[in-house]
């Protein structure tokens, strides 16, 4: 009876009078259950099933019968819906709720439980419009992160640049003053680690808004891990990172993100382990991944907390006096399993902090030379 979706009223009306007609011969009673009505509403063709009720209403007139329509509540719940509800309602002589709402013995008790379902459509409408405003103000932070960092990220390029120009100058031209020079170098350090923070703002905002690009090529594990050790121990005089283990093995990935990784692990364990004087950088070769170990012997991190320190901005308590935003541990988690790898925490508190991380080997890489 539908026709690209338009329901046909003759044919139905042709089939179902001459029906009712055969039926209601002798003068009997004819009650009819209209189901198709409720299928109609249930393939979100409203429309259509107020329409058929409209059409059911015209028929009445012409024929003897009763109509019986029933409508599973969970199709009429939405709150969309309301309009076309009332109006179904209205195209209907009786509406009786569903059977637990009909059984009661007193006007009082049939009262008390309107009230109750006013109460509790109250409730759901606050929860709903709070449900909203959490959205919104979530929509509006992101869309803060994101302009701000982006909007942080050049005066800081342009600054690292004069300060570059200003270094230069100083140690060629002007003889190099040492406390010039040292202020410069401070400088030149708290600008890194603006930008290392804003940079890591601006990662969450592109990982947020599903932007974050990655440049995949393979890459050696071993020169990578090398040189990130590298690059943090130029960084800090009060911990000696030891470097266990080669892996021979390639990666296939964005370089700079996995680098960004360890180097924000590595930063963590000298961070959060104050009291102690080395970090140690393992890296070992498996049948089809490589295992890179960062481990600390600092402060370590509680059961409860090991699953959390992954969300973002979530930062141990104990820990809030240590600077950092709570961002680092979500973005190297995001960068490793775009890599199909895995990261994941091992601790135990004052006795210091593993992380682990796998990342699949490259298909191509040239064979391990004592192998495997
Ligand atoms: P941040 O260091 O900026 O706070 P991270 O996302 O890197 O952010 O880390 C989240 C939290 O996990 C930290 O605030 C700290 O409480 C805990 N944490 C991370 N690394 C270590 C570690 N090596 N030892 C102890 N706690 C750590």
């Amino acid at each position: 009876m539908l026709v690209d979706g338009v329901f046909q009223s003759e044919p139905f009306l042709e089939l179902i009078g001459n029906k009712i007609v055969d039926a209601s011969k002798d003068h009997r009673p004819v009650r009819i259950f209209g189901e198709l009505v409720a299928l109609l509403w249930a393939e979100e063709k409203r429309r259509e099933a107020i329409q058929l009720e409209a059409y059911w209403n015209t028929w009445l007139k012409k024929y003897p019968f009763q109509l019986m329509c029933a409508y599973p509540l969970h199709d009429l719940s939405r709150q969309a819906y309301e309009r076309d509800f009332v109006e179904l309602c209205q195209s209907h002589t009786h509406v009786i709720p569903t059977e637990s709402y009909t059984a009661f013995t007193s006007e009082d008790a049939s009262l008390r439980t309107v009230a109750l379902l006013q109460q509790q459509t109250a409730s759901l409408r606050v929860e709903q419009e709070e449900r909203l405003a959490a959205q919104r103000l979530a929509q509006a932070k992101d869309q803060f992160l994101s302009m701000a960092s982006h909007e942080l990220k050049t005066p800081l390029t342009s600054l690292q640049g004069f300060l570059a120009l200003v270094q230069k100058y100083e140690t060629t031209q002007a003889g190099g003053n040492d406390t010039i020079l040292r202020c410069l170098s401070l400088m030149k350090s708290q600008i890194e680690r603006m930008t290392r923070l804003i940079g890591d703002l601006f990662d969450v905002s592109q990982m947020q808004a599903g932007t974050l690009t990655y440049q995949h090529a393979p890459f050696a594990i071993d020169a990578l891990v090398q040189e990130s050790v590298e690059t943090v121990q130029a960084t800090t005089s009060t911990h000696l990172l030891h470097l266990e283990g080669l892996c021979a093995a390639h990666v296939n990935g964005d370089r700079d993100r996995i680098e960004q990784v360890i180097i924000n692990l590595l930063n963590n364990a000298i961070k959060y382990s104050p009291n102690a004087d080395r970090v140690i950088m393992r890296v070992e070769r498996n049948i089809g991944f490589v295992h890179l170990y960062i481990q600390d012997f600092g402060m370590g991190i509680a059961p409860e907390h090991q699953h959390k320190i992954f969300e973002q901005f979530y930062r141990v308590k104990q820990t809030q006096k240590i600077s950092g935003l709570g961002i680092g541990l979500f973005i190297c988690r995001e960068i490793v399993q775009h890599h199909q790898g895995q990261l994941w925490v091992e601790s135990a508190p004052d006795y210091g902090t593993t992380f682990h991380m796998i990342l699949p080997r490259s298909a191509d890489e040239t064979p391990f030379p004592e192998g495997e």
